[in-house]
């Protein structure tokens, strides 16, 4: 591979784990971020506060041997604990015994992956600097710094589009002929909110990722080290429930009142917090080729999905491995960008569905007696049968070898045996004699 001289755009979760693997294997790295240092700063201006990480996530991690690092500052949930309406709580495993996902600060995981990868001497980051413009042909790329207001120019042999949903990579991209681009915005937005801890304590369970489902809107929480609880309401911008329609304290109050009651006696800020902190709009975006010359995108850049599966930076993780793969398996860019994009974007198509089937499942399945039964079976079958039946969220979240279009592949096929079998009679009071064995013989 004679490129020597990589540019980075983004010191963002997926450019600084980007930045490590191309170091490794002795390429000097260039990392461009528009936003001022995060180490001494200490604020962090991202957009949602923790993040769930998972073997996909881990396994590209550990690849570049950092995993125990970020170990460190995870707390594993094992379970989602659904909060009915009417306050009582109901604890569903993830997976079997001791899988579990993690909650992560997003900032935390961010400083921590860009400490690691400044240790290394061929990466450089290059803090408040915006790129502007890029020339596609000669790799030329424009910077303006945020304090000195200095422009500059460089010219890497290889750029590497690592800067999020809104990448100007992308958008110069877009300008080609043939650039396949689709954006679309959900008509759900979503705040940030805090259950804090009392007395250094948490005040709910703190293994465990809690879902308040109520159909058409949700609240989730996810623990940090500090003993508190990042909350994310999911709700429609517009309608009858919606953020357009809470706009007076009484009515927030109320709300929460009726249809979060436990949650809402833990949070003492929860009105100036929902005052303060902004609605935020959630966005999916393909787009294809990812790759233009000498030029590729990779993360969030690349496929931007709804955050209901857990997955948007486990899969600009698992990009980060992949690409790895390819370096070892060709020796031109030329290929190995090709054979990257090829093999990365019907995985990035699939988890897009997924997440975007998920909220369902979130918001409201979880909450119902049937889905419930399934996943009990579903479980039980996993017992008896862990090579020929994993469940979808399995193959998700802690099969990081079975690829998420394989996985929805095999989760359709599943969806039509389930069917089935909870349509057997008595299936309620029987499923735990059964052995499904037909039911597998025919998938
Ligand atoms: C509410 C919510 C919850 C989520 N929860 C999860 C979860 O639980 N699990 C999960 O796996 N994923 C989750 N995600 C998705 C996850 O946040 C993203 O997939 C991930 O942040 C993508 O990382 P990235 O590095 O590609 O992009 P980003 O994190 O967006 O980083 C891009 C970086 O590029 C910089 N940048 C942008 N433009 C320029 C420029 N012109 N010049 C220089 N720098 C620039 C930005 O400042 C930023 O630092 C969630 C997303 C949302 C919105």
């Amino acid at each position: 591979m004679e490129n020597k001289n990589i540019s980075i755009l983004g010191a963002g979760l997926v450019g600084a784990l980007a930045s490590i693997y191309f170091a490794k294997r002795g390429f000097k790295v260039d990392v461009f971020e528009k936003r001022p240092d995060f180490r001494i700063t200490n604020s962090y201006g991202g957009r949602s506060i923790n993040l769930a990480l998972s073997d996909r996530g881990w396994l590209a991690l550990e690849q570049v041997g950092i995993a125990e690092n970020i170990k460190k500052i995870s707390i594993p949930m094992y379970g989602r604990m659904v909060h009915y309406q009417d306050g009582q709580t109901q604890l569903q495993k993830y997976g079997l015994e001791g899988q579990a996902i993690y909650s992560v600060s997003r900032g935390l995981l961010n400083t921590e992956l860009i400490t690691l990868a400044d240790s290394n001497d061929l990466v450089k980051f290059h803090f408040n600097e915006k790129c502007e413009h890029i020339d596609l042909h000669t790799n030329e790329l424009s910077f303006v710094n945020s304090t000195t207001n200095r422009n500059s120019t460089i010219n890497p042999d290889l750029v590497l589009g690592a800067d999020g949903a809104f990448s100007v990579l992308r958008s110069a991209m877009q300008k080609t002929d043939r650039f396949d681009y689709h954006q679309w915005y959900l008509p759900h937005g979503y705040k940030e909110l805090t259950i804090p801890a009392k007395n250094g304590e948490y005040q709910l369970e703190p293994n465990a990722l809690h879902i308040w489902p109520r159909g058409q809107f949700m609240l989730i929480a996810l623990p940090n080290l500090d003993g508190s609880f990042t909350c994310t309401l999911f709700l429609p911008y517009e309608g009858t429930v919606s953020f357009a329609n809470l706009h007076s304290t009484e009515n927030i109050i109320q709300f929460f009142k009726d249809n979060f009651l436990d949650a809402f006696e833990l949070m003492p800020q929860l009105l100036e917090e929902f005052e303060h902190n902004p609605v935020s709009s959630l966005v999916n975006i393909s787009c294809y080729p990812w790759v233009h010359n000498r030029a590729f995108l990779i993360g969030d850049a690349a496929h931007s999905i709804v955050p209901f599966y857990g997955q948007g930076m486990n899969a600009g993780f698992e990009d980060c491995r992949i690409l790895n793969d390819m370096m070892d398996n060709y020796n031109s860019w030329e290929d190995i960008l090709e054979n990257f994009q090829k093999s990365r974007k019907p995985n990035a198509d699939a988890i897009a569905e997924l997440a975007r089937r998920n909220f369902v499942e979130m918001s409201e399945l979880v909450a119902n007696k049937r889905f419930q039964l399934r996943k009990k079976i579903e479980g039980r079958m996993n017992t008896l049968y862990p090579d020929q039946w994993i469940p979808l969220y399995t193959m998700v979240t802690f099969s990081p070898h079975i690829s998420y279009s394989q996985a929805l592949h095999k989760g359709l096929k599943e969806d039509a045996i389930m069917e089935k079998i909870l349509n057997i009679p008595g299936i309620e009071e029987n499923w735990q004699e059964m052995d499904f064995k037909e039911y597998l013989d025919n998938k």
